[in-house]
């Protein structure tokens, strides 16, 4: 069933309520450090202010656990999207009550109001019905652009749409139709690249890319358990015991369905995850029980190199080291150029694998960067996003 889109709403006059991700990176002063996903939202607001709508925009900042956090406000935000669209942003201190309704209710055509963050409050993240009437009230109609929370069920996610018709905005449309792309018809062959700390994240997309790439590259942190499932020494490396089994059972999969796992077969070790520390190259059967592996060698590299010079379409989600420390930056850095210079369709998900290439200089050459890291692996996982279920129907 298709869903209703912003282009079909009949904006004139109205108010609408829009749910956007402005849950951008902060750096320790509490200064935005990347204001990719504000940027992201800028013409679905542009199209319904031109259609002569007012515009209440909300969004989750970090992790506030419903309670009100002063350094996760939305202060920042709401100036930066007023320098990035040229016009008035009026930022509130809360995102329900009398107060907000109030102000609301005065707006004029063309104003536009960012709401504070919606996890001050509990009933966000539990997508309480009342709470999410309360916020449905700012609005006539209702438009979600946020793809980054599409995997959440939340009361601005999800609850709203009980109340309003929802309609997908600019952004959440493209999310969908690149990854959907990528999903039901890549072109082979489709290589995926998974990376990062933790397995568990990442088992149900694995499962899922296993019948459709031909190649999928395990690097960064989560490499370490399926090598400890073949049966390989992995030191004091990132490990999810409770894991093992299942890695081992993907491995199987993979044979029996003709796709190839490649693992690292050669690692940068340290004794310690810090900067400046020894480093030293060790083989895949290699890795010292005082040492972890904290980046791809590169043999690894060149393995990795050539499946992505191979493909015609691609998949990133994760880093191969630890890249935030330079000393192990290496096999990230290379993959990241491998994609740069690819001619295959890459799409890249994930805040991590976003920073690295942000922190290499080479955002502006990879064809397309998702704004959802976790939203984008439930999607290829097969998985439907409540946000989007949620969306109202095209008649
Ligand atoms: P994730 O959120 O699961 O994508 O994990 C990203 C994090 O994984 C980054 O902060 C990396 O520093 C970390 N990481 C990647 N490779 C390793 C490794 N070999 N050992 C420890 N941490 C790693």
């Amino acid at each position: 069933m298709r869903k209703l889109e912003v282009k079909d709403l009949d904006l004139e006059n109205k108010r609408v309520l829009m749910r956007v991700d402005f849950n951008v990176s902060l750096d320790k002063e509490g200064k935005i450090s990347d204001d990719t996903r504000i940027r992201a939202a800028l013409p679905t607001i542009r199209y319904i202010l031109d259609k002569g709508a007012s515009l209440v925009l909300m969004s989750h900042l970090g992790r506030p656990k419903g309670e009100v956090v002063e350094r996760l406000r939305m202060g920042p935000v709401a100036h930066r999207l007023e320098k990035l669209l040229g016009r008035k942003v009026l930022k509130l201190d809360d995102c329900v009550g009398s107060k907000v309704e109030e102000r609301v209710k005065k707006m004029r055509r063309g104003e536009v109001i960012l709401l504070e963050n919606t996890r001050f409050h509990a009933e966000e993240t539990k997508n309480d019905p009342r709470f999410a009437k309360g916020l449905a009230s700012l609005g006539d109609v209702f438009v979600n652009d946020a793809f980054g929370t599409a995997h959440r069920s939340h009361a601005s996610t999800v609850g709203v749409t009980k109340f309003l018709p929802a309609a997908a905005g600019f952004l959440m449309n493209k999310e969908l139709e690149v990854l959907e792309g990528i999903l039901t018809h890549p072109k082979p062959p489709f290589v995926a690249i998974l990376g990062g700390a933790k397995v568990s994240d990442k088992i149900g997309v694995l499962s899922s890319l296993l019948s459709r790439c031909q190649d999928i590259l395990i690097g960064g942190g989560m490499a370490y358990t399926f090598l400890k499932a073949k049966g390989l020494p992995v030191g004091k490396s990132l490990l999810e015991k409770e894991k093992i089994k299942e890695a081992e059972k993907i491995m199987e999969q993979a044979l029996g369905k003709g796709c190839n796992i490649l693992l690292p077969c050669d690692h940068l070790v340290a004794r310690e995850a810090k900067e400046g520390m020894e480093t030293r190259v060790v083989g895949e059967d290699g890795i010292p029980s005082d040492y972890l592996a904290l980046d791809i060698g590169p043999k690894t590299i060149e393995l990795f190199v050539k499946s992505i010079k191979k493909a015609n379409t691609i998949f990133w989600n994760g880093p191969m080291g630890m890249f935030e420390i330079e000393d192990f930056a290496q096999g990230t850095r290379a993959i990241a150029k491998a994609l740069a210079g690819s001619k295959a369709s890459v799409v890249v998900g994930g805040g991590d694998s976003i920073a690295a290439l942000k922190k290499m200089d080479l955002k502006d050459k990879i064809g397309y960067i998702s704004t959802g890291g976790g939203a984008s692996l439930e999607f290829l996982e097969g998985k439907e996003l409540p946000g989007v279920a949620a969306l109202s129907n095209k008649s």
